[in-house]
């Protein structure tokens, strides 16, 4: 990076973009500067702070629009910096020009990159849970000349149901406004929102969509990642597995049986059992296995928690048998193979009660894709 790409990004931090329709999630406060005692509120003078901490304490915050919650951000390193210097854990470059060190807070700290994920992540559940709560949900169907009020899974369920028109599961999806604003600008566009052809007019465009069954969202267009929450989960899984995934809210397989969905199914994913290394593509014949070979119903067990919760449970099974840890009683042991003869012999395939997991650490995954995380909600009541 050189100075003058530096000065243009200093230049470039707007202020933060709120997205409309946005009930006040993060606090309106001032936020104590990393390294001095000066404030800041971050919603009013963003530029003004960003230019302090450049000029005074010749730091560069990178992508800095794009976090999450900065306040609690700022309040991370400032923590941080109580105890450590900054020369310690921040990066500096060196601009010939002018020998002046700047510190760079960006991506390349695993801790900065963790925090950022960890923030948005965070934010993306908040924004969730504010829009399952809200029944006062307003806004005209996409589709029909119906005024929807309610929940905002209500107005899906009703795009879903009385049109066909599959934005994904509800339960899966965050900022769904903003997604229901795209989707209307697309189609005032007259374009079509799976292949994105434009037509001439609203009804070629409605017959278009239906006969070719083009009532989805293209999944090659990244600018809808955003509204999965599985992709803030983990950032590395593409939202194409989640939509194939849900496709018992979507138009059947068959029906879509032609060239864009087949490669999906080719490189189907490995799930692992939670208790042993047995592996499977069926998640429901991995769950048999676990009932025959470990007594451990999963659709028994978790028939009372939620999207969420079940995530948490996984992670949190997945990270205590890793550490050779029992899932349920938490004896540690030194094998692999001396946690399952006490898992055996002691019958403790089960699952401890829920605020040992229902915990937000537990969002994140143990292992990098995995899979059983993607299909549980392709599993099946037995
Ligand atoms: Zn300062
Ligand atoms: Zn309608
Ligand atoms: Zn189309
Ligand atoms: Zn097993
Ligand atoms: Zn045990």
């Amino acid at each position: 990076m050189d100075f003058m790409k530096s000065e243009r990004a200093k230049e470039s931090f707007g202020p933060l973009i709120f997205e409309e329709n946005r009930c006040d999630l993060l606090q309106n406060v001032d936020t104590r500067c990393l390294l001095c005692e000066d404030e800041f509120n971050l919603q009013i003078s963003l530029p003004m702070f960003l230019a302090h901490i450049f000029d005074v304490h010749n730091i560069v915050i990178e992508d800095v629009q794009n976090i999450a919650n900065l306040h609690d951000y700022i309040r991370y390193w400032q923590q941080k910096f109580k105890n450590t210097t900054i020369e310690q854990i921040i990066p500096s470059i060196t601009f010939d020009s002018t020998n002046q060190k700047y510190f760079l807070m960006s991506n390349l700290l695993k801790e900065d990159k963790e925090l950022r994920h960890k923030l948005k992540l965070e934010y993306a559940l908040k924004v969730q849970e504010y829009e399952r709560n809200d029944k006062s949900f307003i806004r005209f169907c996409l589709m029909c000349k119906l005024c929807y009020e309610g929940s905002r899974q209500g107005y899906l369920e009703h795009l879903s149901v009385q049109h066909n028109l599959q934005l994904g599961n509800p339960q899966n999806l965050v900022f769904v406004d903003e997604l229901i604003n795209t989707i209307e600008s697309k189609m005032s566009n007259l374009q079509c929102i799976y292949c994105e052809r434009i037509f001439t007019d609203r009804h070629v465009l409605k017959e278009h969509m239906r006969k070719k069954l083009h009532k989805r969202i293209n999944p090659e267009n990244e600018e809808y990642d955003r509204f999965y929450i599985v992709n803030y989960l983990e950032p590395n899984k593409s939202w194409k597995t989640i939509l194939k995934e849900d496709d018992r809210y979507a138009i059947s397989r068959e029906a879509n049986a032609d060239e864009e969905y087949s490669d999906w199914n080719e490189k189907e994913d490995q799930i692992i059992c939670l208790f042993c290394k047995a592996k499977e593509t069926d998640i429901n014949v991995i769950c048999l296995h676990m009932e025959a070979e470990h007594g451990f119903s999963f659709t028994d067990i978790t028939k009372d928690l939620d999207f969420f919760q079940k995530v948490k449970l996984i992670n949190y099974i997945r990270k205590q048998i890793h550490e050779n840890r029992c899932s349920y009683c938490q004896l540690k042991f030194e094998t692999f193979v001396d946690l399952e003869k006490h898992l055996t012999g002691e019958n403790h395939y089960k699952i401890p009660h829920l605020k040992t997991f229902d915990q937000p650490e537990f969002y994140f995954p143990t292992y990098e894709n995995d899979a059983f995380l993607y299909l549980i909600d392709d599993v099946e009541d037995n």
